[in-house]
């Protein structure tokens, strides 16, 4: 183990509540190190490099990181086999993850186990600080957890209920186990919402909901704290780095996690975002070294609080996680609507208990509506109203009543299907509005 790494460990636990220049110093050698082993071990960064112009040393930190291009899915999908491997890793003995790919292709990132273990932690570390004791158990509804030393001592322990099976027995199993944290996806949790409020556990004291891989709304947040009586704590991560940021239950904005991540939010005109600013979220991987992230950017909107907060953790902020870009709305005139003013627009209609926007032409929007009794004529036509001032007066829109919104095979909620032509590579040029 190096210097660095020794020091990673020793540091963990505090790390979260050293003051932000400390953060930032900390930030600053990892990356020296990071670019070092990239130049001098991977094909693909030293072609990069070299194309740019760039030496590693002139890169001293994150400051300077703005000087090396932004990587995107394309540039990793147009890779040659091996390109983007450190030499010397034994593909066979890391683990692979498939990013999901709803802009285009699947993209395929791989990391050592020590490296897994790593980020592991820090996801863990960040459930500390949102309420979780040791002793707690955790049930996620989704697939089984790896069970890793922590679990293999008593400590941390988790189990987990399938979510591929019907809704009612998803429940039936939840009633039948002890547990004080429950963790899943918010669409599953959406369309449990009104089994919950007559289930059991609304008596058993939940400690805390973690919520996590994708977008949570404000309403799907206010209904599970009523339903279920205990915070809910959002975390925001990736296939590519695992944990990016998390909901802080002191200061309430999201804490980037800044000794595994270097997060930059980089506006339409290429600056890093001020106080209040939204743009794409530019990610550098501070414990990838087997396939070495640096720039990348990982298709999402986030925005900077207006205000910075007062809090015990030092690292920096997140206000909002805006959307993703590929749920960006292509308009007739050549520019994009993000989707979070139709969102709350739908969110605001009695009656409307889930939905669905999807866009099948760039001149048609149509409302999936999952209805409650309440939802009539003049709900319909408020949300009809509220959508046509959101977009420009070509687009028409239709509403439509379905009985199910269904989840992806992944077992997500895609809120917003945007027109995309079939074109790859759709993200680029998007304006975020
Ligand atoms: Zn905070």
């Amino acid at each position: 183990m190096s210097r660095l790494e020794i020091r990673h460990w020793a540091g963990f636990a505090q790390r979260p509540f050293l003051a932000p220049e400390r953060v930032r110093a900390y930030q600053d050698a990892r990356i020296r190190r990071l670019i070092h082993r990239a130049f001098h071990n991977v094909a693909f960064y030293r072609r990069r490099f070299e194309e740019a112009g760039i030496r590693p040393e002139e890169i001293r930190g994150g400051a300077d990181l703005q000087r090396l291009p932004i990587l995107t899915k394309a540039d990793l999908r147009m890779c040659r086999d091996g390109e983007m491997l450190a030499r010397g890793v034994d593909e066979k003995s890391c683990i692979a993850e498939i990013s999901s790919g709803t802009t285009g292709e699947p993209v395929r990132f791989v990391r050592t186990r020590g490296e897994e273990y790593a980020l592991f932690a820090h996801r863990l570390r960040a459930q500390v600080l949102s309420g979780l004791r040791p002793w707690d158990v955790r049930m996620k509804i989704g697939s089984r957890p790896v069970r890793t030393l922590p679990h293999r001592l008593g400590l941390f322990r988790c189990d987990a209920v399938s979510d591929g099976q019907p809704h009612t027995r998803i429940l039936a199993e939840l009633e039948g186990k002890r547990f004080d944290v429950l963790s899943a996806m918010p669409g599953i949790l959406d369309i449990l919402l009104p089994l919950l409020s007559e289930s059991k556990l609304r008596s058993r004291r939940l400690r805390r909901v973690f919520c996590g891989a994708e977008l949570l709304s404000p309403a799907t947040r206010r209904r599970l704290k009523e339903t279920l009586g205990c915070p809910v704590v959002d975390f925001y991560g990736a296939t590519e780095v695992n944990l990016i940021a998390w909901e802080c239950v002191r200061c309430g904005l999201y804490h980037t996690c800044d000794d595994a991540v270097f997060a930059e939010v980089v506006t339409e005109d290429g600056r890093l975002a001020g106080a209040g600013e939204q743009g794409r979220l530019v990610l550098t991987a501070l414990h990838s070294f087997a396939m070495p992230l640096i720039r990348y950017e990982i298709g999402d909107v986030v925005r900077r609080p207006a205000k910075s907060a007062a809090c015990r953790i030092g690292f920096g902020t997140i206000d909002e996680i805006v959307g993703r870009l590929a749920d960006h709305l292509p308009l007739p005139d050549g520019q994009w609507l993000g989707p979070c003013r139709l969102i709350e627009v739908a969110q605001s209609i009695d009656g409307v208990r889930r939905f669905r926007i999807l866009q099948p032409t760039p001149v048609s929007v149509v409302i999936e509506v999952q209805r409650e009794k309440e939802f009539g004529e003049e709900q319909a036509g408020r949300l009809r109203a509220g959508f046509e001032k959101l977009l420009p007066a070509e687009v028409r829109v239709e509403i439509r009543e379905v009985d199910d919104i269904p989840l992806t095979a992944r077992g997500k909620l895609r809120i917003v299907e945007a027109w995309r032509g079939g074109e790859d590579g759709v993200t680029s040029g998007v304006r975020i509005s």
